[in-house]
C-alpha cells in the first residue's frame, strides 16, 4: 500500500513538471517582442507582444492595417515588421 502511494505521488510530480514547462513555454511566446519600424525615420523598437495584442483588440476598426505606434523620435508611424494579429492576419513591412 505504502509503496503504491509513493509511486502515484511521483507520477503526479512529473505531470506537474510537464504542465509547468508547457506554461512557461506559452509565457515565453507571449513575452516575445514584436519589432516595429518607423516608416519615416526607420528607427526600430521592440514592443512587448502583450502590448501589441492589447492595441490590436482595442483597435477594432480597420483590420487590414496593423497596430501602429507613434515614433518617439520623429512622430511618424511605426508598423510591425512582421506580426500576426489576433484576427489571424499577418502584417509585413515590404522590404524595398
Ligand atoms: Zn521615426
Amino acid at each position: 500500500m505504502g509503496r503504491k502511494k509513493k509511486k502515484k505521488k511521483r507520477k503526479d510530480k512529473i505531470r506537474e513538471r510537464i504542465k509547468r514547462r508547457k506554461m512557461l513555454e506559452k509565457e515565453k511566446q507571449e513575452k516575445k517582442d514584436v519589432r516595429f519600424r518607423c516608416l519615416e525615420c526607420g528607427i526600430e523598437e521592440d514592443i512587448p507582444r502583450s502590448v501589441v495584442k492589447q492595441f490590436d483588440i482595442l483597435d477594432n476598426g480597420d483590420i487590414s492595417v496593423p497596430p501602429r505606434f507613434d515614433c518617439e523620435v520623429c512622430g511618424g508611424l511605426m508598423e510591425p515588421i512582421e506580426y500576426t494579429s489576433v484576427h489571424g492576419i499577418t502584417y509585413k513591412i515590404d522590404e524595398k
